[in-house]
Formats: C-alpha cells, sequence, structure tokens
C-alpha cells in the first residue's frame, strides 16, 4: 500500500451493530430533540466523566462559545489569543465585541499571562484563552488578573476534552468553559459542543439560550439563539464516551513513537507531557526550525504531502490575520511575534486511533530524510 494517503486525523466511530438498536428506541419513542431521553443521559454521562457538576449540550462547539458571552453579558473588549481556530474569535465578532490579540507562550502555545495587563483598558470585561492542543492554560495565573481588574474568563476547552490537571478537571478553571465534539475532534458526536458552569442558575440560563429563550410555554427570558443537540447524535454520543478512554490510550501510544523517532532529529521540536496533567493527546504538533534542520516548514509540508502524508498547519495563518481582524491594532504581527513565529513553523501529524505503527514509521521516516 505504498500510495495510501495518511490523514491528519480519523473520526472515533462507534460500532454500527452498537448504534442501531439506540436507533429503534429514538424511533418507538418519537421524541427527536428538545431535552430528551437520551440527551439528558448524555449530559449525565458527560458530567461523570468529565467530573464537573453542570454541563449543557449544544449542536456545535461554536454556539456555546456564543452563548457564554451572552449568558455573563459581556461587552466591550475581550482578551484573545490568535493562536487557534478561528471559531473563538468568531464568537467574539457575533456579540458585537471587539477581540483584542495577546501573544503566546512559545513553549505551550497558550496566551502569555505576562502579557495580559498591558492589553487591558477601561473596557475590557474578559479574557478568553484558549487550551491550545489540550494543554492547560497558566490559570491561576489568568484567574489572579481577572480577580484584580474584575474580568470574567471564558474557556475555549475545544480541544481538551477528559485533560486533567492534578486530578481535576481543567473545565472547573474560569467562569465557563466550552467544548467541541466536532468529528475531527477527540470525542465526537458528529457535529456537536457543551457549555460548562459552576452553578444551577447559570445552567438554567443556558439552557434558556440555546432554546430561544423559552423558560415556559408562553415565557421569553432572554432572545435566545437554537442550539439544541438532538437525539439522534445524543445516543451516538454516549457509544463514543465508552471507548473514548481507550481511544486516548492509542493516541498516547502513538504520541510516544513519535517522540521516540524525533528525538534523533536535529531542528525538529515536539511538546513533552507536562507533570501532573492527564493529557488526551489530541495533536501533535511539531515545530521546524528551518536552520537547524535544513528544511523550512513549508518545504517539510509539502514533502509529505507528495509521500501522501497530510499533516496540517494548525495553527497558520494567524486568526489575527484574516481580512476580517488584520485591521485591529492588536493584529500587528509586532505585536504577536511567538504566535507569528510559531504559526510560521508548526505541522501538526498525523494523530488518530487506527493510525497504525507501518503508518508513524512512514511518517517518521519521511521527516528523517531532510531533503
Ligand atoms: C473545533 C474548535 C471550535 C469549534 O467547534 P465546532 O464544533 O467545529 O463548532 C472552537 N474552538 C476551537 C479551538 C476548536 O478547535
Amino acid at each position: 500500500m505504498e500510495n495510501k494517503v495518511i490523514t491528519v486525523t480519523a473520526p472515533l466511530l462507534p460500532s454500527l451493530d452498537d448504534f442501531l438498536p439506540y436507533l429503534q428506541d429514538i424511533w418507538q419513542r418519537k421524541w427527536l430533540t428538545n431535552n430528551g431521553y437520551y440527551h439528558q443521559k448524555l449530559e449525565k454521562a458527560l458530567c461523570e466523566y468529565l467530573k464537573v457538576p453542570y454541563i449543557s449540550l449544544f449542536t456545535n462547539g461554536t454556539l456555546p462559545l456564543i452563548c457564554a458571552l451572552q449568558a455573563l453579558r459581556i461587552t466591550g473588549e475581550v482578551i484573545t489569543t490568535p493562536y487557534s481556530f478561528v471559531a473563538t474569535t468568531h464568537a467574539l465578532w457575533w456579540n458585537g465585541i471587539k477581540p483584542v490579540f495577546v501573544d503566546i507562550d512559545p513553549i505551550t502555545c497558550n496566551i502569555d499571562p505576562d502579557k495580559i495587563e498591558a492589553a487591558i483598558t477601561p473596557k475590557t470585561t474578559a479574557i478568553m484563552p484558549v487550551h491550545v492542543y489540550g494543554r492547560p492554560c497558566e490559570t491561576e495565573r489568568i484567574q489572579a488578573i481577572a480577580d484584580k481588574y474584575g474580568l470574567k474568563v471564558i474557556y475555549d476547552a475545544a480541544h481538551a476534552f477528559g485533560v486533567e490537571v492534578n486530578g481535576n478537571s481543567i473545565l472547573s478553571a474560569g467562569d465557563m468553559s466550552t467544548l467541541s465534539f466536532h468529528a475531527t475532534k477527540v470525542y465526537n458526536t458528529v457535529e456537536g459542543g457543551a457549555l460548562v458552569c459552576h452553578d444551577e442558575n447559570t445552567k438554567k440560563r443556558i439552557d434558556y439560550l440555546k432554546n430561544f429563550g423559552f423558560a415556559g410555554e408562553t415565557t421569553i427570558v432572554a432572545p435566545g439563539i437554537n442550539g439544541k443537540m438532538d437525539e439522534i447524535r445524543s445516543a451516538y454520543g454516549l457509544l463514543n464516551l465508552q471507548q473514548v478512554d481507550a481511544a486516548i490510550a492509542a493516541r498516547r501510544e502513538i504520541a510516544l513513537k513519535y517522540r521516540e523517532g524525533l528525538k534523533e532529529i536535529g531542528g525538529i521540536r515536539f511538546m513533552d507531557d507536562m507533570s501532573g496533567v492527564r493529557h488526551n493527546y489530541s495533536y501533535f504538533p511539531v515545530f521546524v526550525d528551518a536552520e537547524d534542520y535544513g528544511m523550512t516548514r513549508d518545504e517539510l509540508y509539502f514533502k509529505m504531502k507528495e509521500q501522501n502524508i497530510l499533516g496540517r498547519r494548525y495553527f497558520y495563518p494567524l486568526i489575527s490575520e484574516f481580512s476580517t481582524y488584520r485591521g485591529l491594532e492588536s493584529a500587528s504581527p509586532y505585536n504577536l511575534p511567538i504566535a507569528t513565529q510559531m504559526a510560521d513553523s508548526v505541522i501538526c501529524l498525523p494523530m488518530y486511533c487506527g493510525l497504525t505503527p507501518q503508518d508513524t514509521d512512514k511518517i517518521l521516516n519521511c521527516i528523517f530524510q531532510q531533503g
């Protein structure tokens, strides 16, 4: 299979045999959405798995970002990172909020707490960091800044499903955290997402917001949107939850194999495990130092492509480079030197449960043969 295409990711699918009885049950119940049986079951199961008290399911991972900002009544300016998937900043835009980009830390690729205070103005109301690649932000330092200036903190935890720090869920940090269950993520419900909060009243408000603002048959308490997760994907999600630990274990093996092979190669940097962290191995980014390695990032990226190995330049370009945002003062590359450098040197290697040892050998060989 010389020419087999190795994709950067592949979805975790439940067995069809297991899924069919769930579908038959849903057909019998004739209740397809609006907080149905499987929706309630999945919320409960996810609370247990993720070790959080309150979770609200959504139809994707972007609406919880938009609704978190609504639920907390965020306005004005929000401090965020340019090194993420565009949805993080788009959620601010959809709320009429001005994003203020702050540079990242070169080791973790997460927002650099040392640079947050200088970006705070009288209009700042919140900080929206991202646990990039599922690696925890410096949540205590970010919280200390938020407390000092009276700001809310909303974490985009789309990459951080199941990540724990010293036995605690990373989702317990900040005021709220959002998850994505998109097909390409560690845990998926085809499309899907969730918003995690810390008290019952807030959970209620979020549930109104995701259902047009309905708090009763004829009562609308807020101008809500439709963000509801349906029964079919909830049932699918219950099944995928049963195999996510095995999937994460398989990803860990692949990460260990990559690290073992890559440590011999000059000019290629990768990320190690952090102490006290339960990682989910959602991505495997490598950073190319063109001088030491002998090839640029793009040269390696296209060479891999020629050999049918589809890496992804995540996250390149930076969000701040897109036309909607590039006019902002904080979007200047001079304000974001580290993020610019990381975006210019990163390739995410293929990473998914089902990637074979032959695949990883082929990928490592390709990177090993410079030029
Ligand atoms: C995937 C992702 C999202 C959006 O999730 P969808 O489920 O695709 O809407 C948001 N933020 C980050 C960082 C993501 O990677």
